[in-house]
């Protein structure tokens, strides 16, 4: 018996669809497909199609729990996919199509999916994993053009007139797997509880900042990372949604000008490729975007100044799919207005604080039992818990590090004393130097700011006498002659001299994993035999 006496009303993720069909239900969603075209839907209509979507998993036998897949880009259907698999009880299962086929393979085998909703452009992913997906029973495609039941055509059949299954708000309602840089991928299993949590910090200003009048460009991909939570939060907001199929920054550029696009959210790359875009065209951003949120990796400095300059607000975020992903974000501090633009720029380019419902600490990189203080020097492994922060992979056994309840992010960041996170690098590429660590991050960020350079990563190889010695690994841009000492006296004006690079290489290309981060254990592998010269 509870001693409280409010009503039940479990956290459940179709609140959310039924809060917007109802709340803002003419709402629009847009989708700019691959091939020009474009349709447009509400909230209303997702809903509509989102319980068709259920009634028909419900009819060919998907009960609660069981995982349905999806292979594909932005748009409402995909959407729609989101809402209809979690309405039956189901899981949603997004699956990165960039990954590649062995991962692929583990994935959805290991997920166990029953049902695959994929793109036409992924038709030969589907058609090469066919025969080695076990337990995929139904495959369905969101384009008429595609080689399977249209998605369309497969839900007419319902009326819509259902109701969603009802369960418990601790019961799961989405997988994603991290790429898996080191062994298989792990699964991440989300709960309808956790999702609404870290849908309603994503709404609030340091984050995501939406409300009813906000026109959304989420060019994070829907299948990565939860897509950080966006399909959640945009439906308690009510915003309406601008999608794109693809990733061309001209596609992007006009369809943010032409639906005066306020908010939008991406990694990095996107929005190098985006401003590179707009100075080409010689257009300026347009005048109705006012938030940026950014994350996956560094912001560059350089960026951030761009952006601001605009009169862009921008929200650098970090997180990672095992923290649903929102772990922190470089919102402005109470004393924002008495900082000059400076000020504000250093302060965006860390990773910024935590929001309610995420704790960070930093322990001894070699003794994890000693927490660090938060004094913006000392840098160790971060480690964060809360609600919405995995607590074990899917499928893992439960073990008694279940308790402890810290999560090991893998990442080695400074915490300063007002909070804000700064990270200075993985806890697998710290470089271990004579017994002091170096930071690979910090080298490659003052390599990058060289003129000529494209690319750089440092990693450390094997030194008889310091254990461990950086090497720079560099890709020129096109055309560029690069001088190693010159880049080596630019980069003495950056970090200590102690960490310099005792050799530079250039390359052609660096590798890079499926969600196009540089892949380090790649790049130890092809260095492994590397031999310093006396
Ligand atoms: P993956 O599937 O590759 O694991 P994630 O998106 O989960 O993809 O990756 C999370 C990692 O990305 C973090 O642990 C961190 O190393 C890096 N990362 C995320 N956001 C930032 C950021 N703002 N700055 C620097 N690194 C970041």
């Amino acid at each position: 018996m509870h001693l409280g006496a409010m009503q039940d009303w479990s956290l459940r993720v179709t609140r959310f669809i039924d809060h917007a069909a109802r709340e803002h239900g003419s709402r629009e969603i847009v989708s700019r497909w691959a091939d020009g075209t474009e349709s447009r839907t509400t909230w209303a209509g997702i809903r509509h199609d989102a319980m068709r979507m259920a009634q028909k998993l419900a009819k060919l036998g998907i009960k609660p729990g069981d995982r349905v897949a999806t292979l594909a880009m932005n748009h409402h259907r995909h959407l729609v996919t989101w809402y209809g698999a979690v309405g039956v009880g189901g899981v949603l299962h997004t699956i990165n199509p960039r990954l590649f086929d062995d991962q692929l393979d583990y994935i959805a085998n290991h997920a166990e999916d029953r049902v695959m909703l994929f793109d036409a452009v992924f038709a030969p992913i589907i058609e090469r994993m066919k025969p080695r997906w076990k337990t995929i029973e139904h495959y369905i495609c969101f384009d008429s053009s595609g080689p399977a039941e249209h998605f369309e055509d497969w839900i007419a059949t319902e009326d819509g007139q259902g109701e969603w299954a009802d369960g418990d708000e601790r019961d799961p309602c989405m997988l994603c797997y991290t790429s898996g840089t080191t062994g298989n991928p792990k699964g991440v299993l989300y709960e309808h509880r956790s999702t609404v949590l870290h849908a309603m910090i994503g709404m609030t200003p340091p984050l995501f900042s939406v409300d009813c009048r906000t026109v959304m460009l989420p060019i994070v991909p829907m299948f990565h990372a939860a897509s950080w939570g966006l399909p959640w939060a945009g439906a308690a907001a009510g915003a309406k949604f601008v999608y794109s199929a693809v990733n061309d920054p001209a596609v992007l550029a006009e369809l943010m000008e032409r639906e005066a696009v306020t908010t939008s959210a991406g990694v990095p790359t996107v929005w190098l490729g985006l401003l590179q875009h707009f100075d080409t065209a010689g257009k300026d951003i347009p005048e109705s975007l006012k938030t940026v949120v950014c994350g996956g990796s560094a912001m560059p400095r350089a960026m951030i100044e761009r952006l601001m300059r605009s009169g862009i607000r921008v929200s650098h975020a970090w997180g990672m799919t095992e923290t649903s992903p929102i772990g922190t974000s470089s919102a402005e501090t109470w004393n924002w207005d008495d900082l000059s633009f400076d000020e504000q720029v250093s302060i965006k380019a860390m990773q910024g604080r935590a929001p309610f419902g995420v704790e960070l600490r930093c322990v001894d990189l070699g003794d994890y039992s000693k927490v660090l203080p938060r004094d913006g020097k000392t840098s160790g492994a971060l480690q964060v818990r809360g609600p919405w922060v995995v607590k074990r992979y899917f499928k893992a056994e439960a073990d008694a590090t279940d308790a402890d309840q810290w999560f090991d992010t893998g990442d080695v960041a400074v915490i300063h004393p007002d909070g804000t996170l700064q990270l200075t690098d993985r806890t697998k590429d710290v470089i271990k130097s004579g017994g002091e660590w170096i930071s690979s991050v910090e080298l490659e960020n003052a390599a990058v700011g060289f003129p000529g350079v494209a690319e750089a990563a440092a990693i450390g190889v094997y030194h008889p006498r310091w254990d461990e010695r950086p090497l720079l690994v560099v890709v020129k841009k096109p055309g560029a002659e690069v001088c190693q000492d010159a880049l080596r006296e630019h980069l003495a004006g950056h970090v200590a001299k102690w960490w310099l690079p005792d050799a530079v290489v250039f390359v052609d290309e660096i590798p890079h994993t499926g969600t196009g981060k540089i892949s380090k254990k790649d790049l130890r592998d092809q260095f492994r035999d590397w031999k310093w010269s006396a």
